[in-house]
């Protein structure tokens, strides 16, 4: 339920209605717009008669939210979000681009990837150091010594950094060395993990599960939000369908639903989504026309030796072609790129074709 107060209602009128909530045992979170406070109250809204609180001074209306997921929705934040990663927005007038190799695989690589990818406009570097991968035999990650190579090389190049915490033992960790803890699609639905990551307040990007629904998705947000942590970016990367040229089918159109539905910016990643190269350009693009706030991309200094998801990895020169392209088109719907960007030219083309993407063990 929310409660919309009337333009000017004083704090001592916000604080009364809060009171009242807290009274009947629900929990409240407090959104202060310019223009108008709104109260949402969460937990069992049934011990609550929308009609106790109409009659309070300051309030302008009572809403029942019907959506399963309430802090996600629209209706309690009605502008969209903005969450800041460092000092790189997302979700504002700019897009951002998150790019980086699969895995931190060792210092030189990571320190090439990144040199490239900032020099051609990435504002955010990712990497992984704690792999989910499908087989237990595969490269499972550097751990933490691969996390703390990724904060020195963002330090050192002034970048934000976003990683994967698989596991709630190493939030804190995670938490205290990275710009943005990513939560993976296999992990969407680990709620006790969605609940530590709530309570670090640090950014976060939920990636959607790969056979959930956008309705799963915006309620695995709302385990992050109602811990307290507004911090949440929605990452779109495919969802597992009968197709197999594909490693997922990227759900485009759950780009302009969810954004609809939910305040919290959305990012696309046409990496794992298409699990090929010579796809994620195309997909980049289509993404960002269809109003994604950014991208994250996987790019490796020399794919075909990726310790994960070289296939799907662009080549720091792909990137910085495709880069030029996105240029065009953040300019013409009039979000220009974050980052300092190059402009690149001809079309991109890895020269490479992937094969389907059911190999074992891709990440
Ligand atoms: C990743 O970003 O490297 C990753 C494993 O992504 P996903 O959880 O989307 O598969
Ligand atoms: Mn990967």
């Amino acid at each position: 339920m929310i409660i919309v107060m009337l333009p000017g209602a004083t704090h001592r009128e916000v604080d009364g209605v809060v009171a009242r909530i807290e009274a009947a045992g629900l929990r409240v979170h407090v959104s202060r717009g310019e223009e108008r406070t709104i109260i949402g109250a969460v937990g069992d809204v049934r011990r609550l008669e929308p009609e106790a609180l109409q009659v309070l001074p300051g309030v302008e209306r009572v809403v029942r939210i019907l959506h399963p997921f309430k802090l996600a929705s629209r209706e309690w934040h009605p502008e969209p979000s903005v969450v800041k990663v460092g000092d790189v927005e997302v979700g504002g007038d700019r897009l951002a681009v998150i790019a980086g190799p699969c895995s931190v695989e060792g210092e030189e690589m990571l320190v090439e990837a990144a040199k490239a990818v900032k020099a051609h406009g990435a504002s955010i570097l990712r990497g992984g150091a704690f792999k989910p991968r499908t087989s237990p035999y595969s490269f499972q990650g550097l751990g933490v010594e691969g996390l703390r190579m990724l904060a020195k090389v963002g330090k050192s190049l002034n970048m934000p950094v976003a990683t994967e915490v698989l596991s709630e033992e190493h939030v804190g960790i995670v938490a205290e060395l990275a710009d943005c803890l990513q939560i993976g699609a296999r992990n969407m639905q680990n709620f006790a993990l969605l609940q530590e990551v709530g309570r670090t307040g640090k950014p976060v990007i939920l990636k959607r599960g790969l056979m959930s629904s956008v309705d799963e998705w915006l309620q695995a947000a709302e385990y992050i939000l109602s811990e307290g942590n507004h911090k949440v970016i929605l990452c779109e990367r495919g969802i597992r369908t009968f197709e197999t040229y594909t490693r997922n089918t990227l759900d485009l159109s759950a780009v302009p639903l969810v954004k609809k539905l939910s305040h919290l910016p959305v990012i696309v990643d046409p990496s794992h989504a298409t699990g090929r190269a010579d796809l994620v350009g195309a997909m980049s693009k289509a993404a960002i026309a269809a109003g994604a706030d950014g991208l994250l991309i996987e790019v490796h200094p020399d794919p075909p030796k990726a310790l994960s998801d070289g296939q799907q990895s662009l080549r720091p020169d792909e990137f910085g072609r495709l880069m030029g392209e996105l240029e065009r088109i953040a300019s013409a719907i009039g979000r220009p790129l974050t980052g300092v960007c190059h402009s690149g030219s001809g079309r991109q083309n890895s020269g490479r074709q992937a094969g389907s993407g059911r190999a074992a063990g891709m990440v």
